[in-house]
This record gives C-alpha cells, structure tokens and sequence, in this order.
C-alpha cells in the first residue's frame, strides 16, 4: 500500500488539531479538578525520613562545566582535595543525561500552547508564570518561604505548616505508604529508563515514575514508552527547584509547565506529584489541590543518590541491607523512593526488584490508595501509536 507523505502530514496535522486545540484550555485541565476524593491517612510525623539531596545534585556538583546551570545551582567542587573524588566524579559522568541547557529539547511546541502562553518554545530552567483562571490566591495558605534544612522558623514546626521537609508532616491527602512494598522512581525520563523498563517487563511490574518537565521535553519516547507500558507517570516540577523557596507564582509555573510537557508527550493530566526533595509545606499543598493533584511522599528512602558521591561512604550493598531491613520490619508494606535519571540508581532499582522484593507483586501509586490513574486523559493523535 503506497501512502502520500504529503497527505499523511496533513492528516496527523488534522488529528492533532482536533484532538488539542478545539477544547478550551480550561476545559484541557478538567473544570472540576478539586473533586477528588483524599485518602486519609494517619498522621506519625515520627515514622518518615526526609531525604535532603537527589541525583540531579549530584550532577550539579560534578558538572565543572556549569554555565548552563541557574546561577543559584553553581557550585563547583573542590576536587584537588579528594583526587579519590575526582577519579568517581568522572566514571560518573558519563552516567549522567546531559544537563537540559545542553541537550536541547525534541518534543515540538504544541500549538494550543502557544495560544495559551504567546511563547514558541519550552522554557529553562526557571519557567514563566503563565496565570491560570481556576487558580484562587486567597486559597493559598500564607506561611513563610524557607530554604532547604533551614526550619528554625517555629511554624514549620506546627500543624499549621505541616512541613514535610522539615518535619515529616503529613497532611490527610498525602500518600507516603503502601499496602504492598511498592517502588516509586524520580528524576526520569532518562536514557537509563530504558534499562529499568526492560527489568519491569520481565516481571510483569507496573510502577510510578515522577518525571521532570524538563526531561519530558528532552526524551519524550521514553515517557512514552514507560507510560504505554501501563506505568504511572507522576509529576516531579518542571525542574527540580526546592519548591518552599519559591514565591506562589513561581511554584504555580514548575507545575503548571509540567503538567503541560506531560500533556504535549503523554496526552494526559497527572494526578499524582511528587514534590522535590520533599518539599512540602501546606502553601505548596494548598496550590497543588488547586490542580486537583495530591502530593506522594514515601516511608522509606533508599538514599541511593548518596552513591554518586564518594565522601557519602553508601554502596549498593548498603542500600539493600537497608531495604531488607525496612521490608522485614514494615511486614512487606511500604513505598519506596529511587531515581531512574542515572544508572548505577537504576541498576540499584533492578536488583530491589529482582532480589530483594524478588519480583513480588507491587502496586502503583493510585493502586495503593484506591485512587485515580490520571485527573483526565485525551484521545491519542493516530500517530502517537506509530512512535509510542
Ligand atoms: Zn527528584
């Protein structure tokens, strides 16, 4: 069968046109977001580790060459004093997906959202604030912005702030836990994904990944892929930024441009969201259920970013004495936190599922609380199945 490539063009240009831009922006985000239906859980501020880095800071670190980085991110080792660092910090480079300033962005710019936003392409490191009319600013819970580890404000403390970061404080509509010892990954898509896709496959296991818009953008294929493979796809921002230093707007921008390169690749509005290192305070809360999604935490953290970085003294070794320990200890229940942008994190993610959860059945997010997959999904364009 011969096809005319020009007319072939013409109708993806159709399908797309009409599955995208003939719905109010409005309406792409859902109208009735808020009408969800929280889990309660019971709150044990105790019982919670915070994790206080990611993989991605380590690349920030070992990236020498940083100009491509916001200026707040650069910093550059100290490498004559630890040459044993060195040595680590640069088999570890080549591990690392480049950094998003360098690698330029694949997915093209859908039309409907240079109708909503007036701009053309995706935007860096730090997005523009693109108002949303279902968004209420006097909903949003006015509590003070904090940098990473600084808690000394005595609010963070209360219920008031409920600061997870802080404090492991979890709201009613937080999930941290799971009935089944499930594992959830961050920081992907990456090229390494793949590895981990494969590794899921074999034993037939469907997971939740956090993702970055950033990294959407970059290997929009491999979101594709993970989510055609029956995988959740969660929001993780659009890039990494520690969200209870932001103002409100600038936390509305990193989830609202993740939600859009989620849509653009995934053709779908995500329920589930992940806050960088575990950034959550009540302001941010009060914003995200304005979206209609609900914040994932974890109760047990795997720490595995603390490989990439030699002075941590952490191995693989000690990651699985401690997941077994946690396993044993939490009677096979639990959620776990890893990273899928590197892949010594990956290969650490393959052996917790083949040998130390030993391919047992685990439960995506949603399944672990009896929740929705997505706020809403669209109808494919015919050619997403051709590429997926
Ligand atoms: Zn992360």
């Amino acid at each position: 069968m011969k096809f005319n490539p020009f007319l072939l063009l013409i109708y993806h240009l159709l399908s797309i046109v009409s599955t995208l831009s003939t719905q109010s922006y409005s309406k792409r985000f859902g109208s009735r977001l808020s009408a969800f239906t929280p889990k309660l859980f019971n709150f044990h501020p105790n019982e919670h580790q915070t994790t206080s880095s990611s993989p991605l800071d380590s690349f920030k670190l070992l990236n020498t060459n940083s100009d491509d980085l916001p200026i707040e991110n650069k910093q550059i080792p100290n490498i004559d004093n630890h040459s044993k660092d060195n040595t680590n910090a640069i088999i570890q480079l080549n591990e690392m997906p480049p950094s998003p300033m360098r690698f330029p962005p694949k997915l093209p710019f859908p039309q409907w959202l240079t109708d909503f936003t007036g701009l053309k392409e995706w935007p860096d490191l730090n997005p523009p604030y693109i108002p949303l009319d279902f968004i209420n600013f006097n909903k949003i819970d006015d509590l003070p912005l904090h940098q990473q580890a600084q808690c000394s404000n005595p609010i963070l403390r209360s219920p008031i702030a409920c600061s997870f970061d802080c404090f492991n404080c979890v709201e009613f509509d937080d999930v941290y836990t799971c009935s089944k010892i499930s594992q959830t990954f961050d920081d992907g898509p990456s090229p390494h994904t793949r590895k981990l896709l494969k590794a899921l496959k074999k034993t037939n296991t469907k997971t939740t990944l956090f993702t970055l818009g950033v990294n959407i953008v970059r290997f929009p294929e491999v979101y594709q892929e993970s989510m055609s493979q029956g995988h959740i796809m969660g929001s993780h921002t659009w890039s990494h930024k520690f969200l209870p230093s932001l103002t409100n707007q600038e936390i509305i921008a990193q989830i609202e441009w993740s939600i859009w390169a989620m849509n653009a690749t995934g053709y779908h509005l995500p329920k589930w969201f992940r806050p960088p290192y575990g950034g959550i305070d009540n302001r941010i809360r009060s914003i995200l259920r304005q979206f209609g999604m609900q914040s994932v935490l974890w109760d047990f953290d795997t720490f595995d970013w603390k490989m990439l970085d030699y002075s941590n003294n952490r191995n693989e070794q000690d990651i699985f004495k401690d997941v077994l320990n946690f396993k044993k200890t939490n009677q096979n229940k639990g959620l776990i936190l890893e990273h899928d942008a590197i892949l010594r994190t990956v290969d650490v993610g393959i052996e917790i599922l083949d040998h130390i959860l030993m391919g047992q059945e685990q439960l995506t997010v949603p399944k672990c609380v009896g929740g929705i997959d997505y706020i809403k999904t669209f109808e494919r364009p015919k050619h997403y199945l051709a590429t997926a």
